[in-house]
C-alpha cells in the first residue's frame, strides 16, 4: 500500500438513512472500532475527503447534495454506498419519493450490503475503497507521466460513451461556479451525443494518453463559420495546455472557414481566459438561465 492509501480522509453523507446505517458508521469512526487507528480521519470538508461514504437511499433532496459533495472531492475519490438503501433504496425503493440507490446519480465503487450494515463490513469496504484508490491514483499518476505522448485524434461514434462520461465530469465545475446543473452539457443523454456524431458537418477530436480519452472539443459550420462547442477535459489534466491545442485542433479541420465562433458562460473566467488568449473577443450575450448568460466569441481567420 502506498503512503497515498495510508491516510485516507473519508466524508460521511446520510442521503436519507432510518439512521440505522449511520450508527454503524459512527461506531466505526468512534473508539469501539476505531479505524483513526489505522490512519482513516472523518472529515467534514469534501475538498480534503479521497473517500465519499453514503449511507440511506437517494431521495429528491439528497440527489442534488450527493452530485454536489461528488464533485467536489479531489481526483482520484471513491465511492462507497452503505446499506441496503444506499445498494438500491432498499425497504424504501417504492416510497414516492425515492429515485434509488447512490448509483443513479453517481459511481459507485464499492457496496457494502447488510441492513443494518455491520461495522465490521463497512471497515471491509473502506479497505477495498483503499485498493480502488490506490489503482485511481497510479493510473493517474501514469497519465499525467505520459501527457507529452498525447493524440489529437478524430473521434468516431463508438467513442461517444467515454466522451459523455469526461463531459460530465468536465461539467460539474461549471455547475458549481453557476449553482445550477441544468447546464445542456450536464443534460446530453448518450443517444443525443450519437445523433450528433451522425450529423455531416459535426466533427469530433479527441485528446487521448495511453489509450485513454481525457479531453475533447466539437465543431460544425454554418455558412463560412465554424461554431466550435464543448472544450472538455479531465479536470485532473486541466492547466497543461490541452484546451487551447484542442481550440487549435478543431479549428485546423475547418480550412474553409473564414470566421470561428465560441460561446461560454459569463462566470467562467477560465474558459474566458483561453479564449481570450487565443485571439477571440466576445461580441453579444444572450440569457440561459437566471443564473447563466451566454458569452459568444468570435475569431476572424488570418
Ligand atoms: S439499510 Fe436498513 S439500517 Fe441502513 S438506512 Fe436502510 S433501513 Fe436503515
Amino acid at each position: 500500500m502506498s503512503s497515498f492509501s495510508k491516510s485516507p480522509w473519508i466524508i460521511h453523507y446520510d442521503a436519507s438513512s432510518c439512521n440505522g446505517c449511520d450508527i454503524e458508521t459512527l461506531a466505526c469512526l468512534t473508539p469501539g472500532f476505531d479505524i483513526e487507528r489505522l490512519g482513516v480521519i472523518n472529515t467534514g470538508n469534501p475538498k480534503h475527503a479521497d473517500i465519499f461514504l453514503v449511507t440511506g437511499a437517494v431521495n429528491e433532496q439528497s440527489k442534488d447534495v450527493i452530485r454536489n459533495i461528488y464533485h467536489q472531492l479531489p481526483e482520484p475519490k471513491v465511492v462507497v454506498a452503505v446499506g441496503a438503501c444506499a445498494l438500491s433504496g432498499g425497504i424504501f425503493s417504492e416510497c414516492y419519493n425515492i429515485s434509488g440507490g447512490v448509483d443513479s446519480v453517481i459511481p459507485v465503487d464499492v457496496y457494502v450490503p447488510g441492513c443494518a450494515a455491520r461495522p465490521e463490513a463497512i471497515i471491509d469496504g473502506v479497505v477495498l475503497a483503499l485498493g480502488v484508490l490506490e489503482k485511481k491514483q497510479k493510473e493517474m499518476t501514469s497519465l499525467a507521466n505520459s501527457l507529452d505522448q498525447a493524440l489529437y485524434l478524430r473521434a468516431e461514434k463508438s467513442d461517444a460513451p467515454e466522451i459523455l462520461a469526461l463531459q460530465k465530469t468536465a461539467y460539474q465545475s461549471e455547475a458549481e461556479i453557476y449553482g445550477d446543473d441544468s447546464l445542456p452539457a450536464l443534460q446530453q443523454t448518450l443517444e443525443e451525443l450519437q445523433k450528433d456524431f451522425e450529423r455531416p458537418e459535426q466533427v469530433f477530436i479527441k485528446t487521448v494518453v495511453n489509450g485513454k480519452i481525457i479531453g475533447s472539443v466539437r465543431g460544425h459550420t454554418v455558412d463560412d463559420t465554424a461554431c466550435i462547442s464543448r472544450v472538455i477535459v479531465h479536470p485532473y489534466f486541466r492547466g497543461r495546455g490541452i484546451g487551447r491545442r484542442l481550440v487549435e485542433e478543431i479549428e485546423k479541420t475547418f480550412p474553409n472557414a473564414k470566421r470561428f465562433e465560441v460561446k461560454t458562460g459569463h462566470r467562467s473566467e477560465r474558459n474566458l481566459f483561453q479564449f481570450h488568449a487565443q485571439g477571440y473577443q466576445e461580441f453579444k450575450t444572450e440569457p440561459f438561465t437566471p443564473a447563466i448568460t451566454w458569452v459568444y466569441l468570435q475569431k476572424e481567420r488570418k
